[in-house]
């Protein structure tokens, strides 16, 4: 391993650091230099265990052999191609392969190099869908408070995240907001799918009432919301959209970039809940996040709506120069190899339960008062402290990464979601290293 990977540099202030309060990471960086399956080295050599599988994305563990193999030979071979006007195989392989582990009638895949990118694709195909059929008038775009879609403005417009929105004055118009479905009274320590709370979907009937449907072009929900401290919808919730989306001609956008790709012990959130969205985003497992890749996934309708217009016309006036990038592409074709391989698309669900009771092990933990879990994703909340929210999780997301676990913390919350090859008696090491750190933090 050469010199520069193992070294940290003495100067960090040239590098502007994303969602990162970089003042303060400065004094006291956090350095990794390498990785393996299911841990990080740090550049002082000390090995950590990967709890939330980098950002939510390195499902299938870290430098798997396969993969890294897959991007080399592709970078030798063909490093890029043209996007627009211009083919090569396997990206054409990738999208069939996609079709093939998607929910039911999910049948096209348009590429992207991010989560942000899907999401503002997505919402760019279902306007542009209204219009091609003919209901230009659906303009209305409804998102979801503590929703996450990334950064982008539509991303944020559509997202519920306050401190994303505002410092950026106008965001998209149009755009209204559900209610969220984080019921802590009615659900807290429920394992899996809380009872209460699916009546809150009827919020989509008061707006559609306050705006006609034939304003209304789509709905865009995380099934699970990650980023806000993994959220899980209420039994019924989603079906209830779903049905109110149908009756109003509204699309329904499940944002999966977390959930697609075997969080939730199947391959997507929509074959969990069995729902069947009109439009999904994906990102992030793609690609086992190690280059970036989003795809979107649509439905045969819409994409066939966009095929009737003359030939010689470019249907979607929307791409990026990476859509579809050659070595991102080898990538996939890699991870999904590797997903069927180890059968990690549905691994979650045989450690579903044992995750489920390791977590709510540390019911009693101090300052726990709730605890959410999912597949192999899952949340530990937080007493905050009275004016400084955030401080306590953070200082345990600080502690566990001195102690060897690299654990994720949004607000009050820890949020948990591992590769999915992991080991049980590293679930033991992960809930334990949390526990440690639960009752050293304030
Ligand atoms: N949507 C969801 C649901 C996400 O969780 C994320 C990232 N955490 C995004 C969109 C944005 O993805 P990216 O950071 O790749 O742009």
């Amino acid at each position: 391993m050469s010199n520069r990977l193992n070294v940290a540099p003495n100067d960090l202030s040239a590098f502007w650091m994303p969602f990162t309060a970089n003042r303060q990471f400065k004094q006291a960086p956090r350095m990794l230099a390498s990785a393996k399956d299911m841990h990080y080295t740090t550049t002082d050599g000390r090995k950590i265990l990967d709890g939330t599988a980098g950002l939510w994305c390195v499902n299938a563990g870290h430098c798997r052999p396969k993969i890294t193999e897959a991007i080399a030979h592709q970078a030798g071979e063909l490093d890029y191609a043209p996007a627009f006007q211009m083919g090569h195989p396997i990206v054409f392989e990738l999208a069939n392969r996609l079709v093939d582990v998607a929910p039911e009638g999910m049948d096209h895949v348009f590429f992207t190099n991010s989560g942000s990118e899907s999401v503002e694709t997505a919402l760019k195909i279902a306007l542009a869908y209204q219009r091609v059929k003919g209901e230009g008038s659906r303009t209305r775009l409804i998102g979801r408070e503590r929703g996450y879609h990334g950064v982008n403005f539509g991303g944020i417009s559509v997202g519920g995240i306050v401190t994303n929105r505002k410092m950026f004055g106008t965001l998209l118009t149009g755009v209204d907001h559900m209610p969220h479905t984080h019921l802590p009274g009615k659900n807290a320590f429920t394992k899996g799918e809380p009872e209460h709370g699916a009546e809150l979907a009827d919020e989509l009937e008061r707006i559609v009432t306050l705006h006609d449907a034939s304003t209304i072009a789509a709905v865009i929900v995380e099934p699970v919301a990650g980023s806000t401290g993994v959220l899980i919808p209420p039994k019924g919730y989603l079906k209830k959209l779903r049905e109110i989306c149908t009756k109003h001609g509204i699309l329904l956008i499940f944002d999966e970039v977390i959930t697609g790709f075997g969080r939730l012990g199947t391959p997507f959130a929509a074959d969990y809940f069995d729902v069947i969205p009109d439009i999904i985003t994906t990102a992030k497992g793609v690609s086992n996040g190690v280059i970036p890749m989003g795809a979107v996934f649509v439905k045969k309708e819409i994409h066939d709506a966009f095929m009737t217009g003359p030939e010689h016309m470019i249907e979607f006036f929307h791409g990026y120069t990476y859509s579809g990038n050659p070595i991102a592409c080898a990538a996939a074709l890699a991870t999904l190899d590797t997903y069927k391989e180890e059968g990690l698309l549905t691994r979650g669900a045989e450690l579903s339960s044992y995750w489920a009771d390791a977590l709510h092990s540390l019911k009693d933990a101090p300052n726990v008062i709730d605890i959410r879990n999912i597949g192999l994703v899952g949340a530990i909340e937080l007493q905050p402290i009275a004016g400084q929210p955030t401080k306590r999780a953070f200082s345990a997301f600080v502690k566990a990464f001195e102690k060897g676990c690299l654990i994720r913390t949004t607000g009050d919350i820890i949020a948990l979601s591992p590769p999915l090859i992991i080991e049980k008696s590293q679930i033991d090491e992960l809930v334990d290293c949390v526990r440690t750190v639960l009752n050293e933090v304030e």
